[in-house]
């Protein structure tokens, strides 16, 4: 129950009504008793550090910050972890006491269903399909799973090229190369991971696979195809990849993770209710 000591908590965005962000998260706060409530805020461009002087002002904890804000957001932070640094985005931000701090927790949510698989992944090539936002938090994870080599695979060549540059003060860079999709038939013959980071293949497109059953054919024994698109679940491109012997990995359980890792930043809490979290949204899902 919402009462005199409720703290704040929100996901800002334009548009947010469709974000399901605010069921998972008053899910967990529900499960763990706390008082909090998690809000949709609609914020224009135009109004983004307008709203983050009136959340320091009313004493918002912390919020996530979606589409189209990741990036202007940090102009408005005192704060910006490494990792937020290194992707260009921050997708939460809490109150520090003096200031914002922010960070990115979809690296996390990226590698939480990698890493269950516990595999060495230092002599594997990971390629990874569009060069947009997520394609960012996807190659920093790649490099923090310590991928042998990761592909970006990309239709615009001067995008492409800007996305390599954007790394080159890391020191995974030499791991990263860039291409178009005409080589990437040469290219699946090594991909032990091949992570979708382009909408093709999301709802209402869901005939549509940004590879063929034939091009799938080419990975490697034990190959994982992972999906970021949690709609449909699983996709076109994660049915065919298991027709063809290969591991499929859907993007639910990057949103869970992603969302638990805010979740214990903001509330100090170790033992964020992901399964309820998992639950809620599969059933968000269906509808
Ligand atoms: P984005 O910034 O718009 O980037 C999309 C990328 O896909 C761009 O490189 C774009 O190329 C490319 N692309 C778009 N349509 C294409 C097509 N028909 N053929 C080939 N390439 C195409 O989007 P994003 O934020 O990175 O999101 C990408 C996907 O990840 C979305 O499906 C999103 O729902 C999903 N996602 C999931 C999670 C999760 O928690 N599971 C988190 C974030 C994102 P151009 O630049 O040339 O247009």
């Amino acid at each position: 129950m919402v009462d005199g000591a409720t703290k704040l908590l929100g996901v800002i965005g334009d548009p947010i009504e469709h974000s399901l962000s605010p069921v998972m998260h008053n899910a967990a706060i529900a499960e763990l008793g706390l008082n909090y409530v998690y809000l949709p805020f609609h914020i224009a461009a135009a109004d983004l550090g307008t709203a983050v002087a009136g959340f320091a002002a009313i004493q918002v904890q912390g919020f996530n910050i979606t589409i189209p804000h990741k990036q202007s957001i940090m102009t408005f932070l005192d704060n910006i972890t490494p990792v937020a640094q290194a992707i260009g985005a921050v997708n939460t931000v809490w109150w520090n006491g003096d200031g914002w701090s922010g960070t990115n927790t979809d690296v996390i949510g990226f590698l939480a269903p990698l890493q269950k698989l516990e595999r060495d992944w230092s002599q594997t090539t990971a390629i990874v399909l569009g060069c947009g936002g997520a394609a960012r938090a996807v190659v920093a994870g790649c490099a923090q799973l310590g991928c042998g080599a990761i592909q970006v695979i990309g239709r615009d060549a001067a995008k492409l090229q800007k996305f390599a540059a954007s790394w080159q003060d890391n020191s995974f860079a030499r791991t990263l190369s860039v291409h178009e999709w005409t080589q990437l038939s040469t290219l699946l013959p090594q991909g032990n991971l091949v992570v979708n980071a382009t909408p093709v293949g999301m709802f209402p497109m869901v005939q549509a696979s940004p590879l063929s059953a034939e091009e799938l054919a080419k990975l490697p024994e034990q190959a994982v195809v992972y999906d970021l698109i949690y709609t449909p679940r699983p996709t076109r491109l994660l049915k065919l990849a298991v027709e063809q012997g290969a591991i499929a990995i859907d993007g639910l359980e990057m949103l869970v993770q992603q969302g638990a890792a805010a979740l214990a930043k903001w509330t100090n809490r170790d033992d964020v209710p992901t399964a309820t979290m998992r639950q809620v949204l599969q059933q968000k899902l269906r509808h």
